[in-house]
């Protein structure tokens, strides 16, 4: 099952060397849905061939213009396209204010329903439950309210022998009870779902850290995921400096990789005094060797051990 995440954005405050502030799109089983919505998040979607009329929930980390500037552009072009379904938004308080002031001095009208849920819970809380996937914001430490996100895979039905379908001529009724893991009873005696199932694959988990300073209160939401997409807005040498903004340095974003046991980090976020991310990427890799650079249009799949390849776009 896809299990992937498309950066569109890698870059802090403005765009720069043809990175693009925050965006991001997961993919799940082909559901898409959109973290933060910087500037020029549209151009990056067409470029990338991110269909934007599959994507159902955004997810907003907070307030700050380089992870929202885009949402008011995306949500009026939707308008455009006659969009029908409705689109669900999460975000911190006040998200729901800056998208109804904006459309309204905009006089801008959508033919379609716009559902807020406004975050201000200083712990995790559940915001998306689907059969497959549910996703947990959770506080992160920055100048302003900012939530991270927490996209797990639920626990999948167990996979039956298809030797053992056909030597039983298993009913329906029977498969169904296996996966779930129950017992069946074959002429009176009881067969342990153990011997008729192989283990489903184990459940992954992609955890968004962005904007942070270095905080290991977030370890208790995203120990064990397979991949962490951490800000690592500065250089080792600069951590007063994030320190006093409330970023993080590739050293910190490495050591809450360790500490979480992540499979992989993706370092993102940069500020735009490095033109050349080369050096970041060597000196994170020091702290924390399965460190991936997060590039805008590339695609990092999500593996039981952490990222499986990573796929380049066409053109950049
Ligand atoms: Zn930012
Ligand atoms: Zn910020």
């Amino acid at each position: 099952m896809k299990f992937s995440v498309t950066i569109l954005g890698s870059n802090s405050a403005f765009p720069a060397f043809g990175r693009f502030p925050s965006a991001q799109v997961i993919n799940f089983n082909e559901s898409l849905f959109l973290v933060d919505c910087g500037e020029g998040t549209q151009i990056q979607m067409s470029r990338y061939k991110i269909r934007r009329s599959r994507i159902d929930h955004i997810f907003i980390s907070h307030l700050h213009g380089d992870h929202v500037y885009g949402l008011p552009g995306l949500l009026t072009s939707y308008a455009q396209l006659s969009r029908r379904e409705p689109l669900r938004i999460t975000g911190p308080k006040g998200i729901r204010e800056l998208i109804d002031t904006t459309l309204k001095l905009s006089h801008a009208r959508t033919g379609f329903d716009i559902l807020f849920t406004e975050l201000s819970a200083d712990h995790g809380e559940t915001v998306l439950r689907t059969p497959g996937l549910h996703v947990t914001a959770f506080p992160l430490n920055h100048r302003i309210t900012t939530y991270g996100y927490l996209f797990e895979e639920q626990p999948r039905p167990l996979n039956v022998r298809k030797e053992c379908i056909d030597m039983y001529q298993l009913t329906t009724e029977q498969i169904l009870d296996l996966k779930s893991g129950k017992d069946i009873i074959l002429n009176g005696n009881t067969i342990p779902a153990l011997e008729m199932t192989l283990p489903a694959e184990p459940e992954r988990a992609y955890a968004y850290c962005s904007d942070t300073a270095y905080s290991d209160k977030i370890l208790e939401y995203i120990r064990g995921v397979q991949v962490i997409y951490h800000e690592t807005t500065f250089m080792d040498d600069l951590g007063e400096l994030a320190a006093f903004s409330k970023h993080s340095t590739t050293r910190q974003a490495a050591r809450i990789a360790e500490l979480a046991k992540a499979g992989a980090l993706i370092t993102g976020h940069y500020s735009s005094r490095y033109r050349d991310l080369g050096p970041l990427l060597d000196e994170t890799r020091t702290f924390f060797p399965a460190t991936y650079l997060g590039l805008d249009g590339r695609t990092y799949h999500i593996g039981p051990e952490g990222i499986t390849h990573v796929e380049a776009p066409d053109r950049n």
